[in-house]
């Protein structure tokens, strides 16, 4: 009977755990700038673990029911921080109250047991060491609350069935610890491709590839609101390479994308187009304010420093081509943008030009 119900149990920790990484891959990807959203969430869905667990106790002798509810706040502060840990925790005492409201001893000192592994397990994650420590000095601290908890309840002479829960919540600490490792490293690894399949290794702005997928992703949306584009060029500069070698010219590339990044609007979409070329996309942005952008960035990239390696600084300067949506749709709008910057190069360069319907 104990294994069938440990089984369920586990499965039970197991579903959880994955769909526990899914829900914070979800919430990390979504919403980037509130963590107070993720955490709460996180504490929710371990609160349910919790009084999950709860309704799956396993029998340790003939009339000590037992269950794995402290595994709970332990993933949830290891996945949401302390403030996920609290609402799981007050979840747990909630579900307890609930499921018997008789308050005696066993009841509050599970209430205790849970507060007090809440707050062990939080310190233990705040501070700075690895994972695998982290999960495992909140494993003994589980096991010794929890094991204390129970030695007051049943006394001396059931030592036995203690010993046999140790065994039980330690092998659940351990199984839980390597599988959320395992999810978390998945996780990491595809984070880093899909941010390298993304980004450009060079300037950190988005690649020749992803500016493509959101050039034709924006195609697919039907709007009437006005957008610009912006495809930038720096003027002579084979020059730079030619006279400083490739690694000054790679400085002045990885350079000019953070002027690019300081001189457009958070909102607006930096990519490099290839080679020495780059792209801005303008989102919801009017003729007027696409010229000061270009005229900004221009008039930055003409004032700025550029340090080569050899630690001597030089100026460069970039045309610039403005395109803007809809007067200009989208099967024309690269085409024209791009001449518009060829137009600027045969003006002298250092300067923006605007793109010209054909109709
Ligand atoms: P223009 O004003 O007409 O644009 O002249 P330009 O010299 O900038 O243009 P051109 O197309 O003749 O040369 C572009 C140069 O950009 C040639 C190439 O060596 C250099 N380049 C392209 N990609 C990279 C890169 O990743 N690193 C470095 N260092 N140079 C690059
Ligand atoms: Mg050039
Ligand atoms: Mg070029």
């Amino acid at each position: 009977m104990l294994f069938k119900d440990l089984f369920m149990n586990f499965c039970i920790l197991a579903t959880f755990s994955f769909f526990g990484s899914m829900l914070l891959n979800y919430l990390n990807a979504h919403f980037k700038t509130s963590t107070y959203i993720k955490r709460q969430w996180i504490g929710l869905f371990f609160g349910c673990l919790g009084a999950t667990l709860m309704q799956f106790t396993f029998p340790v002798g003939d009339n000590v029911l037992l269950d794995l509810r402290q595994i709970s706040i332990v993933l949830s502060i290891s996945m949401g921080g302390s403030v996920a840990g609290i609402i799981t925790t007050i979840m747990i005492m909630i579900t307890r109250i609930i499921l018997s409201p008789t308050i005696g001893l066993s009841a509050i000192l599970g209430l205790i047991n849970a507060a007090t592994l809440c707050i062990v397990a939080s310190w233990i994650f705040s501070r700075s060491m690895t994972f695998y420590k982290k999960w495992l000095y909140s494993g003994i601290a589980l096991t010794i609350i929890a094991t204390a908890s129970l030695c007051i309840v049943l006394g001396r002479n059931e030592i036995d069935k203690v010993l046999v829960f140790i065994v039980v919540e330690s092998a659940a600490t351990l199984f839980i610890f390597m599988l959320t490792r395992s999810l978390r490293k998945n996780n990491e690894l595809f984070e880093k491709v899909s941010k390298e399949a993304q980004f450009d290794f060079l300037t950190g702005l988005h690649n020749p590839r992803a500016f493509e997928k959101k050039f034709e992703q924006l195609q697919h949306q039907e709007t009437d609101m006005a957008h610009s584009l912006l495809f930038i060029d720096i003027d002579h500069f084979k020059k730079v390479n030619d006279v400083y070698g490739h690694p000054a010219g790679d400085a002045v590339l990885f350079q000019l994308a953070n002027v690019i990044q300081q001189s457009i609007r958070s909102t607006d979409y930096g990519a490099r187009k290839g080679g020495e070329e780059f792209a801005v996309w303008l989102e919801y942005c009017q003729l007027t304010e696409a010229k000061m952008i270009a005229e900004t960035l221009r008039t930055n990239v003409e004032k700025k420093k550029f340090i080569l390696p050899n630690g001597k600084m030089i100026h460069i300067t970039i045309s610039i081509g403005i395109g803007m949506y809809p007067a200009l749709m989208w099967d024309e709008l690269l085409e024209k943008t791009d001449q518009a910057l060829y137009q600027a190069k045969q003006q002298g360069r250092n300067r923006s030009c605007l793109a010209q319907s054909s109709l």
